[in-house]
């Protein structure tokens, strides 16, 4: 395998500076290969894909935006008829099994097989090119494990190889459910110059040592899962030492985008993922506008991804990025749909990161999220950081004006904040979306 990886990285140093026209020509290779497996393999693509397939019986993609858009309900119900029978693993390589949650918490199974694990840990590879990440020295990562056995404090568990590009780089874990000083303890044992982790999880660890000196830095912080807020970055740099570099991945359809070297927004991961941003009713967005994330994974041939909702809402950016790749830009990832704060005469709002940067500035916090509880009630839940005073008329005010006029936001002061399925914290929630 690792002759092949080292090929394929090759080859993604190239292509990221592809003319678009031919990077998108390449996509597309990839994207007929995948239909044309998924409909001879796949129950549940048997029909679906039937749109794509012209007179002649080959796969012509022009009506691609007419493929059913895949939702999690969906594929919560139908993970096992999505699943290939016949796989050829002497090209692909052998399955694995992977298991996360689906809608309403319900655990979801699906196998990936190994080559689209390599095109992944390429994707992780570039990334830490780019930025000046060695493979072969260490790293640590924090997160949520949800396969057995979960490396629990105080042991966690040692492993090899973060990269393919060195096998032999030593790769410490340790599930995130322990605690913030736990996790500091542990993280002080192994002294990487790397870690990866949720960026709030980061966040916690910077505020934990907010008074001590540090018992370790990183070189970089590789951020998983979430997005990452305004003053994350700042904070991070400041008491962890390293630099926060962003992965915008899912569980179930691998690398989405990576952040790019000069600008902190994404590029698409083009050569392994097809990415599209589409409005309410599924047509593309016109430029700059939010849009749903679809995912179609394009080497995960043992459960296929086509269309996926994966329930993000992103901005693409249009424009050619300074660091003169070609790759598509994300400029934004706001995070999840269902996040949508809505009001009594219907309008919508989703509150963005800059509304979190000024109402932070209200509430000095460690940690925040905003809910909207009702229609006309939002609580602006904190963890206060230190007792510095609060400015609740001028948060007040602000929610007014930003938000809908018609809405009261409170200051609430509590302990910690609930974290949602793997360990993720929705900055935004709406009970009523
Ligand atoms: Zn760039």
């Amino acid at each position: 395998m690792n002759e092949v990886f080292q090929r394929y990285l090759a080859a993604l140093g190239k292509t990221e500076f592809m003319p678009r026209a031919a990077l998108d020509e390449y996509q597309r290779g990839l994207v007929r290969q995948l239909v044309t497996h998924a409909r001879a393999n796949s129950p549940f693509y048997a029909e679906r894909l039937n749109c794509l397939v012209a007179p002649d019986g080959s796969i012509d993609l022009r009506r691609w935006n007419e493929v059913p858009i895949l939702t999690r309900s969906e594929v919560t119900q139908s993970v096992e008829r999505m699943s290939a029978a016949n796989l050829d693993q002497s090209r692909l390589g052998p399955v694995s099994e992977h298991k996360t949650s689906g809608s309403g918490g319900e655990a979801i199974m699906f196998g990936v097989n190994a080559l689209a694990k390599l095109a992944y840990n390429a994707a992780l590879t570039r990334l830490a090119r780019w930025h000046g990440a060695d493979p072969a020295k260490p790293l640590a990562q924090l997160r949520i494990y949800r396969m057995d056995p979960v490396p629990h404090y105080p042991e966690g568990q040692v492993s090899r190889g973060w990269s393919q590009a060195a096998p032999d780089a030593a790769v410490y874990g340790l599930d995130m459910r322990a605690t913030v000083d736990q996790q500091i303890e542990w993280l002080s044992r192994h002294k990487t110059p790397y870690l990866m982790t949720l960026p709030s999880n980061a966040m916690a660890l910077g505020y934990a040592m907010a008074d001590a000196a540090a018992p370790f830095t990183f070189e970089k912080i590789f951020s998983i899962s979430e997005t990452i807020l305004p003053g994350a970055r700042e904070l991070v740099a400041e008491k962890l030492g390293g630099k926060l570099i962003g992965i915008y991945s899912t569980e179930e359809t691998g690398y989405v985008a990576t952040e790019c070297p000069l600008t902190p927004h994404y590029h698409v991961c083009s050569e392994m993922t097809l990415v599209e941003i589409v409005g309410e009713n599924g047509g593309p967005v016109s430029a700059g506008e939010a849009g749903r994330v679809l995912v179609t994974s394009l080497y995960n041939y043992a459960t296929p991804f086509i269309r996926y909702d994966i329930g993000d809402v992103a901005i693409a950016d249009e424009r050619p990025c300074s660091c003169g790749r070609t790759l598509p830009v994300l400029s934004q990832v706001l995070g999840r749909t269902r996040n949508a704060f809505v009001f009594r005469d219907g309008k919508r709002a989703w509150p963005r990161v800059w509304n979190a940067t000024a109402m932070r500035s209200f509430v000095p916090c460690k940690e925040f999220q905003v809910v909207q509880v009702d229609y006309e009630r939002i609580e602006f839940r904190y963890v206060p950081d230190g007792e510095r005073s609060i400015d609740a008329e001028g948060l007040r005010a602000y929610a007014k004006q930003q938000l809908h006029p018609s809405v009261e936001t409170v200051p609430v002061r509590v302990d910690s904040l609930s974290r949602g399925p793997g360990g993720k914290l929705d900055p935004f929630v709406s009970n009523l979306s």
